[in-house]
């Protein structure tokens, strides 16, 4: 599905010279190199303020924790997404509340979310999903209205552009209260290790953060509220800095990708290639995901492994209906999207690495399976 053996060798010698750096300072946490890259993913997001923790999970839960909800608030997601979300939002003892998603875009549908809305409704949490921006403009204004926290998942979208209704483009992670993002290896921007950040232009928030990464400590020994540890190593952050520089061009290479599977893809009745507006700013294909309709998608998904192409199916169970989010008074009738999506969705192997012969490839294979079922 990704190929970071080619992309490691295209960078190895800038690697191999900062890693050696970081070993010969033995400044192995909260090193130079974190503070360079803090300062630089500011600069490239547009943001005030970056504060690097240990995963995506870790962000998430940190940025929840910042936002000082109590036991019970609730948190209205996304059904269709990674768990990570909702388990911070549980493990925080907050009550996760799922809504369906927009069929088009796989992200959380704004119009859906008032009638979710009670007084116990304290954030929202959109997702990124797949790298594809999610309706901030809609999301913000609902919780505008309603004095809701936006926290967004950033993990799968960082680079993507969002334009707004009056048409400038600011970019995900930097357009709600605060952000969360993740840097595993298969990520957009991915270290060589676990790794993760929380963003916001909230200085006050911003501080608080630092201390809640840090055990709670304002002042060395003090702990001033229960916090966690949560840090990126400087190995990972020297591996990030380099990888930070050519983000837009790994991003611009997995659109063209995609541009080029859509257009092998795109007239086939069975298949519904992914959404994207005119110019794809707001699309960093995290996942290259199709929807295979009135054809059988695990046959497929078999078809695909013989013929030795790896693919995915990000997500087959819809998070209502994991055994640990199961709401025994959940209706199934909220969830007609989600509940298609997971029998239909196939991702296909997407990188920035990916060349046009190995998606020709992959699309004759695709298309030679439904072709003959
Ligand atoms: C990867 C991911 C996370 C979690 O990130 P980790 O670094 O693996 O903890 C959270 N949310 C989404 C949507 C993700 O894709």
């Amino acid at each position: 599905m990704v190929d970071l053996k080619s992309q490691y060798n295209f960078i190895q010698d800038e690697v191999q010279t900062e890693l050696l750096k970081v070993l010969e300072t033995t400044s192995f946490i909260n090193g130079p190199a974190v503070k360079d890259f803090q300062v630089n993913l500011e600069k490239y997001l547009g943001v005030k303020h970056v504060i690097p923790c240990a995963n995506g999970t870790d962000a998430l839960q940190i940025a929840l924790m910042g936002l000082e909800l109590q036991p019970g608030d609730e948190v209205i997601t996304a059904d269709f997404t990674f768990a990570a979300t909702v388990e911070v939002i549980s493990l925080l003892k907050l009550k996760p509340v799922l809504i369906d998603v927009d069929p088009q875009t796989f992200n959380l549908d704004p119009t859906r979310i008032e009638a979710a809305i009670t007084s116990k409704t304290k954030a929202i949490i959109p997702v990124h999903l797949f790298g594809q921006a999610a309706d901030m403009d809609t999301i913000n204004a609902i919780a505008a209205r309603y004095n809701l926290f936006v926290v967004e998942d950033n993990a799968q979208g960082i680079g993507a552009r969002y334009t707004n209704k009056k048409g400038e483009k600011t970019m995900t992670g930097t357009l709600g209260h605060i952000a969360a993002t993740s840097f595993f290896p298969s990520k957009n921007l991915g270290a060589y290790g676990d790794g993760g950040a929380i963003f916001t232009n909230d200085d006050d928030l911003a501080h608080f953060i630092r201390g809640i990464v840090n055990h709670g400590m304002y002042e060395r020994y003090y702990h001033d509220v229960v916090g966690v540890n949560s840090r990126l190593d400087s190995m990972q952050a020297a591996i990030l800095n380099i990888k930070l520089k050519y983000l837009d061009f790994y991003n611009e290479r997995r659109k063209e990708a995609a541009i080029r599977y859509s257009q092998l893809l795109s007239n086939h009745p069975n298949i519904i290639t992914p959404y994207r507006d005119a110019v794809c700013d707001s699309h960093v294909f995290h996942q290259y995901t199709l929807r295979i309709v009135n054809a059988d998608r695990d046959a497929l998904v078999n078809y695909l492994q013989d013929h030795q192409i790896p693919c995915g199916v990000y997500y087959p169970v819809p998070l209502h209906r994991q055994k640990a989010y199961e709401d025994p008074e959940v209706n199934e009738a909220n969830f007609p999207v989600t509940n298609q999506l997971v029998k239909e969705v196939i991702s296909l192997p997407m990188h920035s690495e990916l060349m046009l012969d190995q998606i020709e490839f992959i699309t004759e294979k695709v298309l030679s399976f439904l072709n003959s079922n």
